[in-house]
């Protein structure tokens, strides 16, 4: 279908290693974004009346078939994105991991029951799936993040459309071929591609009841917005800008490879990045020389080939902004320690950065770069790097690198963040915990899977009943 389509009435996918087209997807009219959400209405009376049950079986087809396909989504995920091979397998696990929990919905879905609230009165409450509900996605996660959504929104009786990032839908569309192939009922997980119109087109829809989105906070804002207007349920989770505190006690080899991970994994392009490290007291003496030589010894290169460490950002724009934060950071005095910017042209490359930066006013500080851009900033106490954190507008994530208890609790106590890693670089939940953060990382309270998703994705009735006797 794709092929007859003209420019205009599609995406192509581009891989960030090589600027070669992938592929393309077709470009979601408004009109196709009303059928996709009028397929999934249509589908919502019959699908809802499955058995939980059967509906939770379904899900576990839908776990083994992701299993046999891993490999698969992992070098669509790789390629499209740019992320290694091993970080795409690892984004697959944590994905399927979400639909292994959607599996429980028959216990997830359980209401509470009393009776004898009164003389001759019982009570109690049910779940009952809302009807259709919308994804909008980002490109960071192809995989794992639509896992994070439908599985547990279809396992609660609802309908789906998916609508993932432009920049990486090839996933998303393999995603639902494989929902086919396990017989999902027609309607009930539609995948529609498009960029601002089709978000609009989708929430606008009087018959979408609740919008699931992660992504940017403008755009998480701005989906927040508009979905309320219209008396919609919405969760938005938005952006980041994630802390590591290091101790002078824990300036130690794991230490060094946790901020690895967590500043240039996925090319500094996850939400859970850490892209500034608090050195405390004298920590700093130890740890910068560390960072730069480990940060050096990183190997760049096309995600899929063996042996990489860090693959391309996802555009040649992504580049064009980091470089900019670079340059603009220089000029404004940071101590630049290594420069990415001498990356391959090739691709959308950018090799690990890294700044010791003075000023925490500086924009590395607080703004979300979404490249591999680390910087180290000193503070005398915990508690002022605790202050330095807080000071962010975001609150997505934050961790710390200690062998001291007191002052892990002190900061797990302190610290104004949704997520919070003691001596992990990632402090990523896995899904049967919320995730999501706090402050603008997140627009509406309730996170992604976990309880969360289930209250979600659910309405809450409670009967009370008197019998006469
Ligand atoms: P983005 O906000 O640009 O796009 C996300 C989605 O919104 C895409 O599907 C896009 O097509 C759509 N979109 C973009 N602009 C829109 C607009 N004006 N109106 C309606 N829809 C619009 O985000 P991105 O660049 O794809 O992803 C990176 C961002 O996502 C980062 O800020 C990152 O921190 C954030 N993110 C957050 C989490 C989290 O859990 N909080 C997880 C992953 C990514």
């Amino acid at each position: 279908m794709t092929d007859v389509l003209t420019p205009a009435q599609r995406i192509a996918v581009v891989d960030p290693a090589t600027t070669q087209t992938l592929g393309h997807v077709a470009l979601a009219s408004r009109e196709d974004c009303t059928r996709a959400v009028a397929a999934a209405d249509g589908a919502f009376a019959s699908w809802s009346a499955v058995p939980v049950v059967e509906r939770a079986r379904l899900m576990m087809r839908y776990a083994d078939a992701l299993e046999r396909r891993h490999e698969d989504l992992a070098t669509s995920v790789s390629r499209e994105n740019g992320k290694t091979i091993a970080d795409a397998r690892a984004e697959v696990r944590r994905g399927i991991e979400a639909v292994e929990f959607a599996c429980g919905m028959p216990s997830l879905m359980m209401g509470d029951a009393l009776p004898d609230v009164a003389r001759g009165v019982d009570s109690y409450s049910f779940r009952k799936p809302l009807g259709v509900c919308v994804g909008i996605t980002p490109f960071n996660f192809p995989a794992m993040i639509p896992l994070w959504m439908f599985p547990l929104a279809l396992a609660a009786g609802n309908t789906f459309v998916l609508k993932p990032s432009p920049q990486t839908p090839l996933t998303s569309d393999m995603l639902a071929e494989i929902a086919r192939e396990c017989r999902f009922p027609d309607g009930i997980l539609n995948v529609v591609h498009g960029e601002v119109a089709a978000v609009e087109a989708l929430i606008d829809d009087p018959r979408v009841q609740a919008v699931s989105f992660v992504g940017s906070s403008a755009v998480a804002r701005v989906i927040q917005e508009r979905a309320v207007a219209s008396h919609k349920r919405v969760q938005a989770l938005g952006g980041a800008k994630n802390f590591l505190v290091v101790m002078p006690d824990g300036v130690t080899q794991p230490t060094i490879d946790a901020i690895m991970s967590s500043a240039f994994g996925g090319a500094g392009q996850r939400c859970l990045a850490g892209s500034v490290a608090i050195a405390v007291g004298n920590a700093a003496d130890a740890l910068v020389p560390k960072i730069v030589e480990a940060a050096k010894a990183l190997r760049l290169g096309p995600g899929v080939d063996p042996g990489v460490d860090m693959g391309p950002v996802i555009s040649a724009a992504s580049r064009e902004r980091v470089a900019k934060y670079v340059e603009r950071a220089v000029a404004a005095g940071a101590r630049l320690l290594l420069d990415g910017r001498e990356a391959p042209r090739t691709g959308s490359f950018v090799a690990p950065t890294v700044f010791d930066v003075s000023d925490t006013a500086s924009e590395l500080v607080t703004d979300e770069i979404f490249g591999p851009v680390l910087a180290i900033v000193r503070a005398r106490t915990l508690g002022d790097a605790i202050d330095l954190a807080n000071s962010s507008r975001y609150g997505n994530a934050s961790s710390i690198f200690t062998g001291d208890g007191g002052a892990a609790r002190e900061f797990a106590s302190r610290i104004e963040t949704g997520m919070i890693g003691v001596n992990i670089g990632v402090a990523a939940p896995m899904a049967f915990f919320p995730f999501g953060g706090i402050k603008d990382s997140i627009y509406g309270d309730l996170r992604c899977h976990g309880k969360d998703a289930v209250a979600f994705y659910t309405q809450q009735r409670v009967v009370i009943s008197r019998w006469p006797t």
